[in-house]
């Protein structure tokens, strides 16, 4: 029975790993904490982790806890373009990674234009080391 329960519970949360894209996620992670060694700035580590947080209360797909942890939300995030994940990643990583508050570029609170974002993608993940944390 209790072999039951641990098997579900497992395979639950898989599968929602598996539609989150988490290999998506690691990947702007990796790519982000490369280039703050990169720049020599001072980048917090923390766990990334995906939960359903409709139910408890809505988020802008994301928001960084504590400075501790990126917390996703699935339903909003579902629905996003990989750019826009992208964008809100790089946002919440800007707070969590480099204590950064709002401000502009992709620490707008509103997450900027995509295709402005492409445009000028290198610039601004360039600002956002260039902030004095
Ligand atoms: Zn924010």
């Amino acid at each position: 029975m209790l072999k039951y329960i641990f098997l579900t519970l497992l395979l639950s949360c898989s599968s929602l790993q598996k539609k989150i894209d988490t290999n998506f996620i690691s990947k702007i992670e990796s790519d982000f904490f490369q280039t703050c060694k990169m720049k020599k700035a001072t980048c917090n580590q923390f766990p990334i982790s995906i939960q359903d947080l409709s139910i408890k209360r809505p988020l802008d797909g994301a928001v960084c806890f504590h400075k501790k942890e990126i917390v996703i939300d699935y339903r909003q995030w579902r629905d996003y373009t990989s750019i826009k994940k992208e964008i809100l990643l790089l946002h919440e990583l800007g707070h969590c990674a480099l204590d950064l508050p709002h401000g502009d570029g992709i620490m707008n609170p509103e997450l900027v234009d995509e295709s402005y974002f492409l445009e000028n993608k290198k610039k601004l993940i360039d600002n956002l080391f260039k902030i004095p944390n």
